[in-house]
């Protein structure tokens, strides 16, 4: 079974966003980018599968500008990944688009199973697996804390409000992952090394025929408000009669 793992390039977790002066969006230029987080977790956990003999093959694409190349396939490569699609843009692709190039990808793909993050720590749309699954006709197993594959089928354990609920999909199926279905590995030199010898093919939107024409229309962004400092207080007694004043408390 062939694994197909979408992953996104964003703004690096470590690095504090800057809203453009121009209030049209986060300031991209000369920052770190890495790999989603919840990307990082999708590929450890089609490369475990590949470990246990149940998947004979690991791909990645992303969608995204050339720098994808080395900044998030490279790594994902070097995670365990055998080979990578990059399908060349300049523009921001929305969810939907996203989803829709990534069904082309898996009709010409064939994959049993396809993993992607929950969520996309950029834009926190969390859509693109939804999608992806409406228009493949597929089942989907979202946020995900355990994947079991048996055969024709994949046990998805997913952590809902009452416990722990599990759904039995029928191959082939979406899986989206949640923090805590694995710990990924980390990339080694030496493995990123090797990995510069796996295969990259590079497509552009176009060879998928696909209408990337954005749908939504971003008004404005702004830096989240400012926290006011804030006070010591000595006592509990002093605690309570300051959220008194603040009618907090009664
Ligand atoms: P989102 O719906 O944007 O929150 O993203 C959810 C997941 O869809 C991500 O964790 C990725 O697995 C996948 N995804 C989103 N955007 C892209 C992209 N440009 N290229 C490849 N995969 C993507």
């Amino acid at each position: 079974m062939k694994v197909l793992v979408p992953v996104k390039r964003v703004l690096d977790y470590n690095v504090k966003p800057r809203v453009k002066a121009d209030g049209t969006g986060v300031d991209l230029a000369n920052v770190k980018m890495s790999m989603n987080p919840f990307d990082e977790i999708a590929i450890e956990e089609a490369v475990r599968l590949k470990e246990k003999g149940v998947a004979t093959e690991v791909v990645v694409v992303t969608i995204g500008v050339p720098k994808a190349e080395t900044d998030v396939l490279l790594t994902a490569r070097a995670m365990g990944a055998d080979r990578g699609i990059l399908i060349v843009t300049e523009d921001e692709v929305e969810p939907l688009a996203v989803a829709k190039l990534l069904a082309k990808v898996a009709e010409e793909e064939q994959p049993g199973l396809i993993i992607l993050g929950k969520q996309a720590i950029d834009d926190d749309a969390n859509q693109t697996g939804q999608m992806l699954a409406a228009l493949l006709g597929w089942p989907q197993g979202t946020f995900a804390s355990k994947v079991e594959v048996t055969g024709e089928r994949v046990a998805v354990t997913r952590e809902v409000d009452g416990g722990l609920e599990t759904v039995d999909l029928k191959l082939p199926a979406i899986v989206t992952t949640d923090l805590r279905l694995n710990e990924p590995r980390y990339a080694t030199l030496p493995n990123i090394m090797k990995a510069k010898s796996k295969p990259i093919a590079k497509k552009t939107v176009a060879d998928y025929g696909v209408d990337v024409t954005p749908r939504l229309t971003t008004h404005k962004v702004v830096e989240p408000g400012k926290r006011s400092a804030g006070i010591k207080v000595g006592s509990v007694d002093e605690l309570v009669e300051k959220l008194k004043g603040m009618g907090v408390a009664k």
